[in-house]
């Protein structure tokens, strides 16, 4: 059967470490109609965490750039989370989401963001060309509401 997006919502934000937080509270305040559970609306905001801080921390490197996140919910209760940037994309999207795998060299990263993305939520997908852009794209379906 076909889904219907009964609702939505976009937000751009600055690529700022402040913003991370704005984010993740403002997509999960917008889920929050759909009544999820706590264990669900904590998923949400773990993957959108991980998906915003990659723009932040990877994509515009030293310069400035924004975040595009739109949100779409479906009449079958599931929500679709778009997250992209316009910074320097990923060569193989295939490799970045092997666990572990990190381009960074400061030893802050532990390159797990995209298998905590994949585990949190029940898809994702990754699109990116290289000088142009990187878009995550995660889904998650909601259990039935409890009468
Ligand atoms: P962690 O998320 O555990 O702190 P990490 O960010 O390195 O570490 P992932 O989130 O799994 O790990 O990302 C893996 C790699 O993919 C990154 O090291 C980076 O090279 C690349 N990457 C991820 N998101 C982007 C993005 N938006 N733009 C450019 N490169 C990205
Ligand atoms: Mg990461």
């Amino acid at each position: 059967m076909k889904s219907n997006c009964i609702n939505k919502m976009s937000l751009t934000l600055p690529a700022l470490s402040v913003n991370e937080g704005v984010g993740r509270a403002m997509v999960s305040a917008f889920c929050a109609q759909l009544n999820p559970t706590i264990e669900e609306i904590a998923d949400i905001k773990c993957a959108v965490s991980e998906a915003i801080t990659n723009c932040i921390v990877h994509a515009y490197r030293e310069k400035q750039g924004e975040i595009y996140i739109t949100v779409k919910i479906f009449d079958c209760r599931t929500v679709k989370i778009e997250i992209k940037d316009k910074g320097c994309g990923i060569e193989d999207t295939e490799l970045v989401k092997t666990p572990l795998y990190t381009t960074d060299s400061s030893g802050e990263r532990s390159g797990m963001g995209f298998s905590v993305m994949e585990s949190f939520m029940d898809k994702l997908t990754l699109k990116s060309v290289p000088g142009k852009y990187t878009k995550v794209t995660l889904a998650k379906k909601l259990s039935p509401l409890e009468l």
